[in-house]
């Protein structure tokens, strides 16, 4: 996959905490996995709490090759967004190690899109979209520039003076992206975007985002509940067991792209596919509820 010029935009040091640069005391740059843009090993993460001590994520083993669609799926509360945060950097691993691939001799860098009330509803969709530009001092014409061009690659073009609240979840949606993609992110890091939307919209934004991600060259990192989302999406589908979270089983995704919903689900091998990941998933989800009812209970 190329990347296009056209997106590259001098990325610097951002503050806001879901635009950052991949650096925390546990992340360095190391030449045996060049290949890797992130690579975990044996990452672990405990929490301590009132309660105890909680293991969110243990002994996960990954690497994601740049350029490559990764699905992450697994039963709630399985350490999912804690393993994202992570590799966005806002969170550190209690044990094992993350290392980071270089980009032109850099560390790369990321943007983390959640699901639901991320805009800024004093800010109209351009200003958000504009917003981490802003932080990196672009002058205000090339920001405007800028966030144009976003805003018409997610076919909002004629939306910039809207206000968030003017439009639908599904467009505050495709602003989130966009605002993501302002700062020209090597990695996105997406935690179930499109959790709160139905699905019409979110069949749409699935094509939407591919055509984007294919146009753009980044490593997507995406965490969601839908196996139907998942093969639609991924090259690699990493499938995490129960709490401690660590991966279970790694799928690859055969279907050609570019991909369309029709011929995906059309595709004889989905149903197959369908059926293995779920007959993981479904123990992991089993033992995920058991954990929970014993937590309940005791
Ligand atoms: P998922 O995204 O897969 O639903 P999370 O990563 O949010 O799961 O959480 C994994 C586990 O870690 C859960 O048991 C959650 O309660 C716990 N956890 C997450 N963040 C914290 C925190 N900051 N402090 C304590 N426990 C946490
Ligand atoms: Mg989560």
């Amino acid at each position: 996959m190329t990347r296009s010029n056209e997106w590259k935009i001098a990325s610097t040091h951002m503050t806001d905490s879901t635009l950052s640069r991949v650096g925390s005391s546990t992340a360095t740059t190391s030449r045996a996995h060049h290949d890797a843009i992130v690579s975990a090993t044996r990452v672990g993460k405990r929490f301590e709490t009132p309660r105890g001590p909680v293991d969110a994520v243990e002994n996960v083993t990954l690497s994601f090759a740049p350029g490559s669609f990764n699905v992450i799926v697994g039963p709630s509360g399985c350490g999912k967004s804690t393993l994202l945060r992570m590799i966005a950097g806002l969170d550190t691993p209690t044990s094992g190690e993350l290392v980071f691939g270089d980009v032109d001799g850099k560390s790369p860098t990321n943007a983390l899109v959640f699901q639901g009330r991320s805009l800024f509803p004093w800010l109209n969709l351009r200003q958000n979209v504009a917003y981490g530009l802003r932080l990196q001092k672009l002058p205000r014409l090339d920001r405007n520039d800028r966030a144009d061009e976003l805003l018409h690659l997610v076919g909002l073009r004629a939306f910039g003076r809207s206000y968030p609240h003017q439009v639908s979840e599904g467009m505050r949606q495709r602003v989130a992206i966009a605002r993501s993609l302002a700062v020209d992110p090597d990695i996105l890091l997406m935690d179930e975007p499109f959790g709160a939307l139905d699905e019409q919209t979110r069949l749409l934004l699935q094509e939407e985002l591919l055509r984007i991600w294919e146009q753009t060259g980044k490593t997507v990192v995406f965490v969601t509940h839908s196996l139907d989302e998942a093969l639609m999406l991924a090259d690699t589908i990493y499938v995490m067991s129960a709490q401690p979270g660590a991966i279970r089983t790694v799928f690859e995704v055969p279907f050609a792209r570019p991909r369309e919903f029709t011929s995906v689900r059309s595709d004889p091998k989905f149903a197959e596919l369908f059926t293995r990941t779920w007959d993981i998933l479904r123990t992991e989800v089993n033992a995920a509820r058991a954990q929970q009812e014993q937590e309940i209970a005791g």
